[in-house]
């Protein structure tokens, strides 16, 4: 089940309350939603599929046109999310690392619907959850970018669910900029943001990840929950190269979405590495199985058979397996 802004919501709420954290797994590619969904599906947990620019605009999905690549991504979430197989997964689309200067267009895209037209009929695609990359922008950037972001959904006539972020990279963030940021956007359009991603001394890809601080966690998520009067969830970018130790404590301490990208990709590869590697043979057109092992679903089934588990572990280490029939009961929605 595709959720929309307003079920997201309750997601979130359901992860503070019950303190697990639902994992956002930046996809590459159609097979990895797939892989996504199956390790939701046999956690009964909830799963939030995130992609980013360069993901959007890549082969697998818009084939140079990010617009394209988010439709088709959409698309391909809301037919697996509407199946028989998957249909009580609830599962989050959002927006990760959009920059530069088509930045606004696609999240107001994201935010309008991407049509889709089919005959006679057209179906509008929308995210479920929106954040943008503010790495290369000012603070008030930042604050204007989102508030055009709430200003479109107002016109539209649509509700939003926004992630906000600051300096996730660059150490701990201070409270102040809490302040700033989020009291700004809130001062113009109240009840929005849902999510808040400060620096807590972790950085994006595989390394270590010594300066984590569960206690910056804890401080940003009781902050921004006073400011807003509203539960707000902590996001943790950069969780790729955390101790298991570590990534609890973020989840006790108010983190409530927990991105991993990195780690996916690595064991992706790895695992097509090996299969090349080991089926060497099976590629010579002359082998009986050669049709089998050269088709995508060759590679594709080969990987997933090792990267399920890993995800299903992830889940597991932050407390969200089973938590998908709570969140179905709570939304009215019979699994
Ligand atoms: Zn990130």
């Amino acid at each position: 089940m595709l959720l929309d802004a307003l079920q997201a919501r309750e997601l979130f709420k359901l992860a503070l309350e019950r303190r697990f954290a639902v994992l956002a797994v930046n996809v590459d590619s159609p097979a990895a939603i797939t892989d996504c969904l199956e390790a939701a599906r046999r956690t009964q947990a909830p799963i939030i599929l995130e992609a980013s620019l360069w993901q959007l605009n890549g082969h697998s999905f818009g084939a140079g046109d990010a617009l394209t690549g988010m439709a088709r991504f959409i698309a391909q979430l809301a037919v697996l999310a509407a199946s028989k197989r998957y249909g009580n997964v609830p599962v989050v689309y959002h927006t990760d690392h959009i920059k530069g200067p088509q930045t606004l267009e696609i999240l107001s895209a994201a935010i309008r619907g991407l049509p889709v037209k089919f005959g006679e009929t057209e179906a509008r695609l929308r995210a479920s959850t929106l954040s943008l990359d503010s790495s290369e922008l000012s603070e008030a950037e930042n604050i204007a970018t989102i508030n055009q972001l709430c200003q479109v959904a107002a016109e539209t006539g649509v509700e939003v669910t926004l992630e906000m972020e600051a300096g996730v990279d660059e150490g701990l963030t201070p409270l102040e900029v809490a302040e700033r940021l989020l009291g700004s956007v809130e001062r113009e359009h109240p009840g929005k943001v849902y999510l808040w991603a400060p620096g807590v001394g972790t950085r994006h890809g595989l390394g270590e990840q010594s300066a984590f601080s569960a206690d910056a966690v804890a401080q940003h998520q009781a902050f921004a929950s006073e400011l807003t009067g509203r539960p707000i969830g902590i996001v943790l970018h950069g969780s790729s190269g955390l101790s298991q130790a570590s990534l609890q404590a973020a989840v006790q301490a108010g983190v409530c979405k927990v991105n991993w990208s990195s780690e996916s990709l690595l064991v992706r590869s790895r695992a097509a590495q090996e299969y090349y590697a080991t089926h060497a043979a099976e590629l010579e057109p002359a082998h009986p199985r050669w049709k089998a092992a050269a088709m995508d679903d060759g590679l594709q089934s080969y990987i997933a058979q090792r990267y399920v588990p890993v995800v299903m572990e992830r889940i597991r280490l932050l407390g969200g397996s089973g938590m998908a029939t709570l969140l179905l009961e709570r939304l009215g929605v019979s699994a």
